[in-house]
């Protein structure tokens, strides 16, 4: 009677501790981690053999469509909300905000009304009982809505990537269960000297490389490798800069005209007085210079419905520099252009138990990102501009609809199908009437879809 009071004892605590195990093991950790001003193109033009190692062993996205504009803010914003900038309200490197009339620099960022726009994953995953940290990302260091990650560091660029690493690689053995981790390069070294300078950008690369095998070698040392999802990403790509390529302010309009809030590649301007006079003279300024005013900015770009959108924005041709005066090309490399541009796109690469091997998808969009990291943490997503339709291809466990191959085979099979039933009907035909039109209406209507390009 007593060795069944132990055995049902041991039997019960058992069965406790393998549920308490259960509930405390959840879904694997996630690691996110961003190397600033990662063009797509860098995978192709350099050897980076170490990420390649990485993403052979699970998934790589070769463009990731980011959002309007093209700089670090909004674009890290994105990721980590699913919004686009009018949505998130981080729209600009500087922006002016005309209800509080503040302003906002990457080096003035720390006023929580900028943020408070959205909810980052770092703080909606507390809500999911989970521990969160984040190294260095945009924002992290910020409080919005009242909270902040568990853990985070005062931005410092000072701060090497082995030292965020190490931390990132503590907090994570420490039961964190995101973490968001920010290196700087290679946007730095973009600008500086462009994307076009293969000996400082294959330099650049290769420590970017050797820091993805870093990153490897310490989750190995760690155990944590095979054990969570790490995703490997960037906001946006580089163009090309020329001194050749200058559009200069003044040579369209005073200076005295309008106040100036961002001036390179998207201009923000607030005229002083006539706003469709200061237009009209933007608007012949420069051939290689789009010229909107606020209620005209293309639906497409998602940035128009935001009270820190300015009254009248310009946006550069690729590789063009706005200055407002002078011969001084300010960067050999920049981004912020549209984000149509493919030289303005990152990638993604990703791996872990949650993710399909050996797999690529050319293209997603980057606020698709922020859905599937809810759905590999089992977090309720807040509302966001993504889906998961083709994001969810990403996974092992989730059956998938490849959309350009389903829109193929259906096209197929009503061609096929059409071909058929003219041809029944071909063989009824009366001699003499006229031939069916329906089949050649077809063929063009097909040949005009741009879905199936
Ligand atoms: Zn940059």
């Amino acid at each position: 009677m007593s060795l069944k009071l132990v055995l049902g004892f041991l039997c019960a605590i058992g069965t406790w501790a393998s549920e308490n195990d259960t509930a405390q093991q959840g879904p694997p950790p996630l690691l996110l981690v961003s190397f600033d001003g990662f063009r797509a193109d860098y995978l192709k033009r350099f050897p980076m053999p170490n990420l390649k190692l990485l993403y052979s062993q699970g998934v790589l996205v070769e463009q990731l469509t980011n959002v309007f504009i093209t700089k670090t803010f909004p674009n890290h914003y994105s990721l980590v909300t699913g919004l686009y900038a009018e949505s998130h309200g981080i729209l600009a490197s500087n922006m002016y905000d005309p209800i509080s009339h503040k302003h906002f620099s990457v080096h003035n960022d720390s006023d929580p009304m900028w943020w408070n726009g959205a909810q980052p994953l770092w703080i909606t995953a507390l809500d999911s009982g989970y521990k969160t940290a984040a190294m260095m990302w945009p924002g992290s260091d910020v409080t919005i809505g009242n909270r902040t990650a568990t853990h985070f560091f005062h931005y410092d660029p000072h701060v090497t990537f082995q030292e965020r690493l190490g931390n990132v690689t503590n907090w994570m053995l420490g039961n964190k269960k995101f973490a968001a981790l920010y290196w700087e390069e290679p946007d730095r070294t973009g600008h500086t000297f462009g994307p076009d300078n293969i000996t400082a950008m294959g330099k650049v690369l290769k420590e970017v490389d050797d820091n993805i095998a870093l990153l490897m070698s310490e989750l190995k040392r760690t155990g944590l490798w095979g054990q969570i999802n790490i995703l490997i990403t960037s906001d946006h790509g580089m163009a090309q800069c020329s001194a050749d390529r200058l559009i200069r302010l003044d040579d369209c309009l005073p200076p005295d005209n309008y106040t100036l809030v961002d001036l390179t590649p998207v201009a923000a301007l607030i005229p002083k007085e006539d706003a469709e006079a200061v237009f009209s003279q933007l608007k012949k300024c420069h051939p290689h210079m789009k010229a909107y005013l606020k209620k005209t900015i293309p639906d497409r770009l998602h940035y128009r419905n935001n009270a820190r959108v300015q009254p009248i924005i310009l946006i550069a041709d690729e590789g063009w520099t706005i200055v407002q005066r002078g011969n001084k090309l300010p960067r050999l490399g920049d981004h912020g252009y549209d984000n149509a541009l493919p030289s303005m796109h990152p990638f993604l690469a990703a791996t872990g138990p949650s993710f399909r091997q050996g797999y690529q998808l050319s293209s997603l969009e980057s606020v698709d990102v922020y859905p599937l990291m809810c759905r590999l943490l089992s977090v309720p997503p807040q509302p966001n501009n993504g889906t998961l339709t083709q994001a969810r291809c990403l996974l092992a466990a989730e059956t998938c609809v490849d959309v350009p191959l389903v829109i193929g085979l259906v096209v197929g099979v009503l061609l096929v199908l059409t071909t058929i039933t003219g041809e029944s009907l071909n063989i009824r035909r009366p001699s003499g009437s006229r031939p069916f039109q329906r089949l050649q209406v077809d063929y063009d209507d097909d040949d005009d879809d741009p879905l199936l390009e």
